[in-house]
């Protein structure tokens, strides 16, 4: 129930999108619900929402500096946890962009980044969110439905979930002022608006038929100088692999297919696979690394970008934020970092108020309503 006056916001998924999103709405609303299907863990662990964090991640400096303004400090705790730091120096780093090998010498001052794994990342941006006072994470909750009160979205039924099972008649209604869409790609929000009448996006997409197949493993130390390798794909040759050193002297090794080529399973397939277009030291590095855990395949067949822009009608109250609108090809790594940016123009948008029309940037937003008090704006990636 909401107390009088008070503004409520409910954001749908709590992975990055969700969490940057809920960050940014806690100075706005007096309350903000993330309701997110899995349990989530309370350490650094890998989730079953989120089978990309199996794989190699990079958060552009872009990204970092939106998490650092939105939680001063984090940088340092990423690396109080172990992630290792790129700073810049070039011979750190071994970059192959289209054929392109950039040079192993010389610095960069504004191409620095830090390396935490996937899970390390989320597990910090989620601590610092359950810290708020005002921001309850309700986890074991599925998404089933949005509800109306005529053109505006004003709230989602929530169902609970016991070990992975339903429990029956669990469902709740948790009403907001405003409601976030960050259930990500797979998430069902084109089908729900459907069936209030609102119809589908248009959807534009395009064919990537990409593949990773990624194992984690310990290299021994100083086998490599890099920090990160990442060679990309060239014409005639579809194929590509990224190498990450993370937290606790861990890497994450990914190799990549385009095009509907597969790369193979086994480590070992996978140091055969890369031979052909990796440096030599890199290779050997890898043969003397142990797989410290599961190996683990994703396949992406089309990029897609939902076309809420073009959509005859939208309610009010609903908006939509990171891989819920655009997934982008992940071996450019810009999931987090145009998540982040979202976040940062909704944090714009929120301090101009409402009615104010918003900086139409680049990665921008398209359409803007207000609905009572509270902005609901929709975001293109
Ligand atoms: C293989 C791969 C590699 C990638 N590598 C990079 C990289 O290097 N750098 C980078 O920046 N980005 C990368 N990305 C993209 C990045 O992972 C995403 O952009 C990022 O996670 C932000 O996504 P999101 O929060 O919008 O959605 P997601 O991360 O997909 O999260 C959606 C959340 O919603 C929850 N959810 C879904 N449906 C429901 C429901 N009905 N009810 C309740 N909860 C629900 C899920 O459990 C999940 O927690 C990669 C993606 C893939 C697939």
């Amino acid at each position: 129930m909401f107390a009088m006056g008070e503004k409520h916001a409910l954001v749908l998924g709590g992975s990055v999108a969700g969490l940057l999103a809920a960050r940014v709405l806690a100075d706005f609303f007096d309350r903000v619900v993330v309701a997110e299907r899995d349990a989530l863990p309370s350490t650094i662990s890998n989730r079953r929402g989120v089978p990309q964090d199996r794989h190699v991640h990079l958060l552009w400096s872009r990204g970092s500096s939106i998490l650092e303004d939105l939680f001063p400090g984090f940088t340092d705790e990423l690396i109080r946890a172990g992630a290792p730091r790129f700073d810049g120096d070039l011979s750190k780093v071994y970059l192959n962009n289209g054929g392109h090998p950039l040079p192993a010498s010389g610095c960069f001052d504004d191409f620095q980044f830090v390396l935490p794994s996937r899970p390390l990342l989320e597990g910090c941006v989620r601590q610092r969110v359950r810290r708020i006072n005002n921001i309850e994470l309700r986890d074991a909750h599925d998404i089933v439905e949005l509800v109306t009160d005529r053109d505006h979205i004003s709230g989602a039924v929530l169902r609970r979930r016991d070990r992975e099972a339903v429990v029956d008649g669990a469902d709740e209604i948790v009403e907001a002022d405003l409601v976030v869409d960050a259930m990500g790609r797979a998430g069902r929000t084109p089908a729900l608006l459907d069936s209030l009448g609102y119809g589908r996006p248009v959807e534009d997409s395009l064919d990537v038929r990409l593949m990773y197949s990624s194992f984690p493993v310990r290299i021994p130390p100083g086998a490599l100088r890099e920090l990160a390798v990442v060679i990309g794909p060239v014409p005639g040759r579809p194929t590509g692999m990224a190498l990450f050193a993370n937290e606790d002297n861990t890497w994450m090794f990914t190799v990549s297919g385009l095009a509907g080529v597969e790369p193979p399973k086994g480590l070992s397939e996978m140091l055969a696979f890369i031979e052909k277009f990796a440096p030599m030291h890199v290779v050997a590095a890898l043969r003397r690394s142990e797989v410290i855990g599961e190996g683990a395949q994703h396949r992406m067949p089309a990029t897609r970008w939902r076309r809420y822009d073009k959509m005859k009608r939208w309610p009010t109250g609903l908006l939509a934020i990171g891989d819920a609108i655009c997934s982008l090809n992940p071996i450019y790594a810009q999931g987090m970092t145009v998540a982040a940016m979202e976040a940062e123009l909704l944090q714009q948008c929120l301090r101009q108020g409402s009615g104010a029309l918003p900086p139409c940037s680049g990665h921008g937003i398209c359409g803007y309503a207000a609905s009572g008090s509270v902005a609901g704006v929709r975001f293109l990636s």
